[in-house]
């Protein structure tokens, strides 16, 4: 069967088509500036050349139809006509608590979707438009909704709560979500296949080290904890965003600089982070050859990630009562192995030993422990796509 994979921003989407007889990539692509002028199609034909479309695309049935003329385009497409598109699967940030799993689109989940925009005020409105055009567009074919939120909704309420009055949590939900989900329930049945070991008996610290980034404490197979929370600002450092802060000094600086809610929360998610901190920039590389050269601010900020990493490693080692493996992922956790190795430096008495020769590897499936690490320290490149046309297939083919 083949699947077309979409996950659709508010002015963006971006798409795959694989082969699930052999789970093999296709094709791969992007629409940019829909509804904004430029916009612009870019489409990948594995081993073939970029094939570009500039055309307006008022919205996102625009965007779609021509994503789907340049699928079987008989110079650049990959299918022969539509009716070899077997299903089409959405990635969808949030789930809220209703999904613990991925479902077959249908009125029900549209409107679970819509009862989740405030929750994700960006992405899901997003999320459901490309639902809606694909819809429209192959009415016909089965559409599945794949959640970043469900993975995690296995957590106990000791690690989903916050110490807020309990009244918020009953009149909005008020709690940790967290997100990237479907990387870290790939990552966790990879881990287990490399390990040669059966999900249900492994204890894994899952690290997406990306421009978003957060851990995951996996135990028997199911999401007992994560860092991020209601939205993906908690928890790590990431690239524009600040992570874990004291809540007080919200307004303690709203105060002081007359900033509304809004603006402290666009500071938060946008202007904080290793860009914040840096002054340099969001990147980790750019960060990474700034401190090189000597920018203390930099190297600051590059110590502040690694010390918040580390934090939450050994927070979840002390919750699972142990771990058999660290992975990381994502494009800092798959490229970066400074950061790698500072993570895991100075950890032997959690039985963590990172081997230098080992961590000489980029983007690709390997172990980087020394022998004698009781933790195992996994690079596995992180595959969503792959983890929704599975979850996909599996929900169509009934
Ligand atoms: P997202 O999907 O959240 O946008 P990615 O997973 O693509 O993010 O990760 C992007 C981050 O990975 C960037 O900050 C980039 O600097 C970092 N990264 C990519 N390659 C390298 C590398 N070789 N060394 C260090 N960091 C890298």
């Amino acid at each position: 069967m083949k699947v077309l994979v979409i996950n659709c921003g508010s002015s963006s989407l971006k798409y795959q088509v694989l082969n699930m007889d052999d789970e093999s990539l296709l094709c791969k692509g992007l629409v940019e500036k829909i509804g904004i002028e430029g916009s612009m199609l870019t489409h990948t034909k594995i081993g073939a050349d970029k094939f570009v479309v500039e055309a307006p695309m008022k919205n996102h049935t625009d965007a779609i139809q021509y994503v789907l003329d340049a699928l079987v385009d008989k110079d650049h497409g990959v299918l022969g006509s539509m009716s070899e598109l077997g299903a089409v699967g959405h990635r969808v940030l949030h789930g809220g608590d209703k999904f613990t799993a991925s479902c077959v689109v249908d009125e029900a989940c549209k409107q679970a979707i819509r009862d989740c925009f405030p929750l994700g005020p960006l992405h899901n409105p997003a999320n459901l438009m490309g639902i809606e055009a694909c819809e429209k567009l192959m009415p016909n074919t089965p559409q599945v909704a794949v959640f970043d939120t469900a993975f995690h909704q296995t957590m106990p309420a000791e690690s989903f709560m916050y110490a807020l009055p309990y009244e918020y949590y009953e009149k909005y939900a008020v709690r940790k979500y967290g997100f990237h989900g479907t990387s870290h329930r790939y990552i966790a049945q990879t881990a287990a296949k490399m390990l040669g070991k059966d999900p249900k008996e492994l204890k894994i610290i899952s690290c997406h080290l990306g421009n978003g980034a957060s851990l995951a404490a996996i135990k028997n197979g199911e999401c007992y904890d994560t860092s991020m929370g209601l939205t993906p600002l908690e928890g790590l450092i990431m690239g524009t965003r600040c992570g874990d802060i004291d809540p007080a000094a919200i307004p303690f600086i709203a105060e002081r600089e007359g900033m509304t809610l809004k603006e402290i929360d666009t500071m938060m998610n946008k202007k904080s982070g290793m860009l914040g901190v840096s002054g340099v920039s969001s990147d980790f590389r750019d960060v990474e050859n700034a401190a090189n050269e000597g920018n203390e601010r930099a190297a600051l900020a590059q110590k502040m990630f690694v010390h918040r990493v580390k934090h939450y490693i050994g927070a979840y080692i002390a919750e699972m009562n142990g771990c058999d493996a660290i992975v990381f992922t994502a494009g800092l956790g798959e490229n970066g192995k400074t950061m790698r190795k500072w993570i895991c430096e100075d950890m032997d008495y959690l039985g963590i030993k990172l081997c230098d020769k080992c961590n000489d590897v980029r983007g690709k499936e390997a172990f980087l422990n020394t022998e004698d690490s009781k933790v195992k320290i996994l690079l596995i490149p992180t595959n969503e796509e792959l983890m929704i046309a599975r979850d996909t297939v599996e929900l169509t083919a009934k």
